[in-house]
């Protein structure tokens, strides 16, 4: 399966000029993504869990595909993958249905879980709510980089840890820890390793079993799929990982996450995973040059411009810069025509600073001052020419 040619609307520019460069928020949906999710709004409108006539079975015929092809994406078995309503879902059930597993057995167990400062917020806020509910929880620092060092987190380990969680690839500054390695030192300690793989599924070669996951969170709609759909890996054996079911109903996903499946999206999910995994090596490599040449740009026509993040390791598709004494949120009004990211949002009348920035260092002055360029499938040499045109003239 090649990556579509046709290039989505949106993308184009052909709304004035506009240059989305904000593929790490979300993604268009494939083209071919489209086509294979239209026929069950239509025709194949059936619930696959009719199991007594042909509505249901085509249903279910093509879940059971669609979950063939996003565990081969990511080197799991096809009962290794529930589906969910997204990373965010994914992440949370994670951490409370591994809670109430444990004091299901055991009310009176201690639980720790270690995570580290720079995760996205569905982990962040998550874990804060387990920490009411009794966990103890460690944010662990990271480098300047991002990344979890094994020395701290081997130091963290305590009797009681039931569980780590990081992020693989950081969604605001493109970092890459070094999950495998963490995944030996679970594993020799005994402990649950999750990962939240949304930004490196997709992006960078991704294997659960060869590299020793016990559970993983991704999401469709950052690999060109739709919205509102994603998916939790559970290791079957070696450790077989056991949390209790996320929603209780009818017993679909196995009795984890009941619920009537969303078909059409999990049939695009099936796809977009499919076009990601045949096309990793030539997009990889793709970003990584497009990614490059950004950079060298900017570098030569804005100077005193900083990279955040790790210079190497890093996905190929992401740039988070910063340029001190210059803050972006003036830069917005001047930016109409580009759709990018900046290092703060305005929250309710409030100044809300990037806690990943911030945890690797900068000071929160230097974090308004930063940008985050993401490309993706339908990116080109020109729109980064012209990018780069319009940061000269904005900065
Ligand atoms: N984790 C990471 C690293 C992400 O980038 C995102 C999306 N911004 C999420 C989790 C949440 O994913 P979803 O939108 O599918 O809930």
């Amino acid at each position: 399966m090649e990556t579509s040619s046709e290039r989505p609307m949106g993308t184009s520019q052909q709304q004035d000029k506009a240059i989305y460069l904000d593929y790490n928020a979300t993604t268009p949906v494939d083209p071919q993504v489209f086509q294979a999710m239209e026929p069950y709004f239509k025709e194949h409108f059936g619930n696959p869990a009719s199991a007594g006539h042909r509505w249901g079975w085509v249903a279910e015929s093509a879940v059971t595909k669609a979950r063939a092809q996003v565990a081969s994406a990511i080197g799991a078995k096809s009962s290794e993958i529930t589906f969910t309503g997204g990373a965010t879902e994914s992440n949370n059930w994670v951490l409370f249905g591994l809670i109430s597993k444990i004091r299901e057995e055991n009310p009176y167990e201690p639980i720790h879980f270690i995570t580290s400062c720079v995760e996205h917020s569905s982990i962040m806020k998550a874990m804060g709510a387990v920490q009411k509910m009794g966990v103890e929880v460690d944010f662990l620092p990271v480098n300047r980089y991002g990344q979890v060092e094994i020395e701290t987190l081997r130091k963290a380990l305590k009797p009681h840890t039931k569980l780590m969680s990081f992020i693989w690839v950081n969604n605001e500054i493109g970092t890459i820890n070094p999950i495998p390695e963490i995944a030996r030192l679970a594993k020799e300690a005994k402990i649950y390793l999750h990962t939240d793989a949304t930004q490196a599924v997709g992006k960078i070669p991704v294997d659960v079993t060869e590299m020793g996951i016990d559970l993983m969170s991704f999401s469709a709609h950052k690999i060109y799929g739709p919205k509102g759909t994603g998916a939790l890996y559970m290791r079957s054996k070696d450790p077989k990982v056991q949390i209790n079911p996320l929603i209780y109903g009818g017993g679909q996903e196995r009795g984890l996450r009941s619920g009537t499946l969303n078909v059409p999206a999990i049939a695009g999910f099936g796809v977009a995973a499919e076009i990601c995994q045949k096309n990793l090596p030539l997009e990889n490599q793709r970003m990584t040059e497009l990614r490059n040449f950004l950079w060298s740009h900017l570098q030569a026509a804005i100077p005193g411009i900083r990279l955040n993040g790790h210079p190497t390791e890093r996905a190929p598709n992401n740039l988070n810069i910063t340029l001190p004494g210059h803050k972006t949120e003036m830069l917005i009004p001047r930016l109409q025509k580009m759709g990018v990211s900046t290092g703060s949002a305005c929250g309710t009348g409030a100044m809300v600073i990037s806690h990943v920035l911030t945890g690797i260092g900068l000071t929160s002055e230097e974090a308004q001052c930063s940008l985050r360029l993401s490309l993706g499938r339908w990116t080109t040499q020109e729109e980064l020419t012209q990018a780069v045109e319009i940061l000269k003239g904005a900065w």
